[in-house]
């Protein structure tokens, strides 16, 4: 039983019950983490719009229960990043960006650096004008830090050095195939052109504030677009966010479930 407070970004929000909502947190102290907010959905709520997603707040938990929910005690705004929230480019990109922390952290496995990139990626995302190119830079940083590093030097199967070859990209080896491993392969993959390789190798590195000097057009565009995109829903093991979906899906009122 232990009260904690730590700086957390809202990942997701659910409606639960009459008036409460169960978030998901990504913070720096504890990693990802569930709480309950009870009362959030009421009009004079101490929350406030605090607890909408992409929301960089001050948050104290009181953890007292033993099924890994925590008690959200008080919230105070960082920065709400509205901005985030009014176009449907802007709500795909930050919706991709928090779907993959969901998807490819544990829950209350801590990750600083993995914090501080979500929380730039979407300082940037607010400022930029291609939201599609920063959510691929973003997707390639975030995947290398949690231990899903697209291997593009050597062959993910059998390690060759494959730095000077155009190759294809299989999603389910994590990385790219020399030609023998390729021709023996039955997985689904991706075309990979130099121009590509040298994308993600620029990608993995690239400070945010930098992004927008890191181009990509026409076929490396599209290329290191449906490489970055499979790989990362070949990792987090479902389907990531959608815009067609996002546009008309209804938030779930999941009544009944603790
Ligand atoms: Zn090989």
């Amino acid at each position: 039983m232990a009260l904690v407070t730590t700086n957390a970004i809202v990942l997701k929000s659910m409606r639960w019950g009459e008036a409460d909502r169960i978030l998901t947190f990504f913070s720096l102290r504890l990693g990802k983490v569930r709480g309950i907010a009870r009362g959030a959905r009421r009009m004079k709520s101490r929350f406030g719009g605090m607890l909408e997603p992409f929301s960089s707040v001050n948050l104290t938990l009181f953890d007292k229960r033993n099924d890994g929910l925590a008690s959200v005690s008080q919230v105070d705004s960082l920065e709400s990043f509205i901005s985030l929230r009014e176009n449907l480019d802007h709500i795909w990109a930050a919706s991709c960006m928090v779907a993959l922390v969901d998807g490819v952290t544990a829950d209350r496995d801590s990750s600083p650096t993995i914090f501080h990139t979500l929380l730039e990626g979407l300082r940037s995302l607010a400022r930029t004008d291609d939201p599609g190119l920063l959510t691929v830079i973003f997707q390639i940083q975030v995947l290398g830090q949690s231990g899903f590093q697209p291997q593009i030097d050597q062959c993910a199967s059998c390690g060759r050095d494959v730095a000077a070859q155009s190759s294809r990209f299989s999603p389910s080896a994590g990385g790219r195939l020399c030609r023998p491993c390729d021709q023996g392969n039955w997985d689904y993959c991706l075309p990979m052109s130099q121009g590509s390789t040298a994308f993600l190798r620029q990608a993995r590195r690239i400070p945010f504030a930098l992004a927008a000097r890191l181009k990509a057009t026409g076929q490396v565009r599209r290329e290191v677009e449906d490489i970055v995109e499979t790989y990362a829903r070949t990792v987090v093991g479902k389907r990531l966010p959608e815009k067609e979906l996002l546009a008309a899906e209804p938030e779930p009122v999941p009544y009944g479930l603790v």
